[in-house]
């Protein structure tokens, strides 16, 4: 079968089924041409309670898909592969969390989004790769912050934020593989590139030393906002692969190119196009949240949409 007519039989089923394909930047480029949105995941999870769809098929990963429905508790929300999981999530665990709350009574916790359902639940806030100053900055200076799961993430926004916090050691084994290294070498290679960095990476931290003219930390959708709105058409794009088929297919003027092109989540990729038709086809894989986590992880979901 060729890609075509599976895209054709996955639409089909969708109509058919009355339900809402979801994509992340990350996702395979056949599926993200499937799909009714295309987004980071917190972006697909306000799409997801917005949509008037009654069912949800979420191509990403699998706390993505816990987010969406804890955010659309009366929806349907599938994921077609229940193996899609996360490195960074899966770095900590909720007795971890409870352990390490227990040391630092007073300290508020902060959750980057890329979190269990159960980690969500014991958080006072989460945060996002864009709003992560923002929260850091509406907790009262005089509180302790414990900051997890991702390293790279918690020493970027340390410098940004000016704040000493707790951080825990998780990382995402894609984007700690983009080393600064790389960055060296494509500032070396392409002089006249901007060279876009998301703050999970490797090279985050140092790349903040090159920082300003050429060189811009940005989440997923604040690359694409820079570079719609940049007079220069040549970037060097530094996260995972899947994003350059997003940014080539909404800025077609403009040259895009992976800093790292080795940097690839072997977790969004198991979402396929067969095993997205397969989950329309067959209703699999629900995804369920208990009510009494869901009801705590909203809170702190709240919390962040609130702070901006
Ligand atoms: S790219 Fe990293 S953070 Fe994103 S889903 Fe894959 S392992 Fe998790």
């Amino acid at each position: 079968m060729t890609v075509e007519s599976l895209q054709g039989e996955v639409r089909a089923l969708a109509r058919e089924r009355e339900a809402v394909i979801l994509a992340h930047n990350y996702q395979l480029p056949e599926v993200q041409d499937v799909a009714d949105f295309v987004g980071d995941s917190l972006g697909l999870s306000r799409q997801a309670a917005q949509s008037e769809g009654r069912t949800i098929v979420f191509c990403g990963v699998h706390f993505m898909a816990e987010t969406a429905k804890i955010l659309s508790p009366d929806k349907t929300v599938l994921i077609p592969d229940l193996e899609a999981g996360c490195s960074l999530a899966d770095s900590i665990d909720v007795d971890e969390l409870l352990a390490w709350k227990a040391r630092y009574p007073e300290a508020v916790v902060v959750s980057y989004v890329n979190t269990s359902a159960a980690i969500k639940a014991e958080s006072d806030y989460c945060c996002t790769s864009g709003n992560v100053r923002a929260v850091i900055d509406s907790i009262p200076a005089e509180k302790e912050i414990l900051f997890l799961p991702d390293l790279y993430l918690g020493l970027w926004a340390e410098r940004v934020s000016g704040r000493k916090l707790h951080l825990w050691l998780g990382e995402c084994h894609v984007h700690a593989g983009i080393r600064p290294g790389d960055i060296e070498r494509v500032l070396a290679e392409e002089p006249g590139a901007e060279l876009l960095v998301h703050p999970e990476c490797g090279c985050a931290s140092q790349a903040m030393a090159f920082a300003g003219e050429q060189t811009h930390i940005l989440s997923t959708e604040g690359m694409l906002d820079f570079a719609r709105s940049s007079r220069h058409d040549r970037f060097r794009v530094a996260t995972e692969v899947g994003i350059l088929h997003r940014l080539h297919g909404e800025l077609p003027g403009k040259r895009f190119e992976p800093v790292n092109p080795n940097a690839v989540c072997r977790f969004m990729k198991m979402i396929t196009l067969e095993k997205l038709r397969d989950s329309l086809r067959e209703w699999q894989y629900e995804v369920t949240v208990e009510e009494e986590i869901a009801a705590r992880a909203r809170k702190a979901i709240e919390r962040m949409v609130a702070t901006g």
